[in-house]
């Protein structure tokens, strides 16, 4: 019997041990807390992650380690790779837990950024804005998720108000000023890469973020062959420059045909949830047959899907589950402002179809603006 030991033990995790039953896999999550949401399917260590008697515990009750959380501290999962094997490696965690590091290697594999400036004082901070150009946003190089540790600077009279904001971190975490893209589209490029370096990619995902946070996916992107190319052959040079192992996200905005990388996430990630239902493997699975060294999965896709995410608190669940395409996720998290509580995955055999269902949705669940978008690209 094989144990897969899961830093972090959120909705991700949670999903991991969901897709994982199937192959026999038992999991072990290590998390802060004792409620953590993948705890209901998973036996749990409760320790911080610097704790060396919780990773040492967790350590020798598992075969392989990976991650739900990418900013466990690269120097526990380094402390780990000497017990037992991790995936992705420690140095392709530490270069996405830092927004400097990551953009730094985007250019350095050829890979379109927008312009960036490391900012460590308020005068770095004024030249910065002055080089860059307005409008631009002043980012934490570490530890943001979800747009926050974010300042959005839209002239340079912001820049008094952004210091304020975001300058008592440049010392804990850094701060990194970057060009605002005033892009068309927001891409994810979800790929595997096994541990003999085979690589696969997911179709595209398109993405619409409300304040920063994910609202809804849509898969497969419509954007032209040559687009999606390039997009899933800058994801493999990156997976290959940091010989990683398991899933990733790489996320793109695509302004005027051009496409220029934002970050990339060390882990699967919520724009490829809708896999779970929409292609024949899911990422979830794929991750677990990576780090495991078993053959991956066929990432192809069945017919188009959209998922919707669900913030602060779960709707009426009836609507979707009326849908012939439609599938729930709750992760039975308490209510709370802004929390990811769930999602919903909608599939269909048409773009057509699709559009149907989401108006539907939309309509009975008082979410039109959630669903307009994508039903405008679905045109
Ligand atoms: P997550 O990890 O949850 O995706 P995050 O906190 O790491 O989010 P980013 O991905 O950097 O934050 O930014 C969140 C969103 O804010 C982006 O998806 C995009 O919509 C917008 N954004 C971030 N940086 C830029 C930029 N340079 N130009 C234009 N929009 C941006
Ligand atoms: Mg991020
Ligand atoms: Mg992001």
């Amino acid at each position: 019997m094989t144990t897969v030991g899961i830093l972090g033990g959120g909705q991700l995790a949670r999903m991991m041990a969901l897709s994982g039953a199937p192959l026999g896999l038992r999991f072990l999550v290590l998390d802060t807390v004792g409620d953590a949401c993948a705890g209901q399917f998973a036996p749990m260590v409760v320790g911080d992650y610097t704790d060396q008697s919780a990773l040492a515990e967790f350590a020798a009750r598992v075969d392989v380690a990976t991650f739900d959380f990418e900013n466990v501290p690269a120097e526990s999962a380094q402390w780990l790779t000497a017990r037992v094997p991790v995936f992705p490696n420690p140095r392709a965690l530490a270069t996405a837990q830092d927004r400097l590091a990551e953009k730094t290697l985007f250019r350095e594999q050829g890979i379109p950024v927008p312009p960036f400036a490391a900012i460590d004082t308020r005068e770095q901070l004024q030249a910065a804005v002055a080089e860059i150009g307005t409008p631009c946003i002043l980012k934490t190089r570490r530890l943001g998720y979800d747009g926050k540790g974010q300042f959005r600077i839209k002239s340079p009279d912001d820049v008094d108000a952004a210091w304020g904001a975001l300058g008592a971190q440049a010392a804990k975490v850094g701060l990194i000023l970057e060009g605002f893209v005033a892009f068309q589209r927001e891409l994810s490029v979800i790929a595997v890469r096994g541990r003999d370096g085979e690589f696969r990619a997911w179709p595209l995902t398109e993405n619409w973020h409300v304040d920063g946070v994910l609202s809804a996916s849509l898969a497969p992107a419509q954007v032209d062959d040559a687009l999606r190319d390039t997009a899933l052959a800058h994801a493999r040079r990156l997976a290959e420059a940091l010989d990683y192992v398991g899933v990733f996200a790489l996320e793109l905005f695509c302004r005027d045909g051009e496409l220029l990388a934002n970050e990339m996430a060390p882990r699967v990630h919520n724009s490829g949830h809708w896999t779970i239902e929409g292609s024949e493997t899911s990422q979830f699975q794929n991750h677990l047959r990576a780090v495991l060294g078993m053959p991956l999965g066929d990432t192809r896709m069945v017919g188009h899907a959209c998922m919707l995410n669900w913030l602060g608190e779960m709707p009426d669940p009836e609507p979707v589950l009326r849908e012939a395409g439609g599938h729930w996720h709750d992760y039975g998290k308490a209510p709370r402002e802004g929390r990811k509580v769930g999602h919903a995955t909608l599939r269909a055999d048409s773009r057509q179809e699709l559009a149907e269902a989401l108006r539907r949705i939309g309509d009975a669940l008082d979410r039109r603006a959630q669903v307009a978008p994508v039903i405008e690209r679905l045109g």
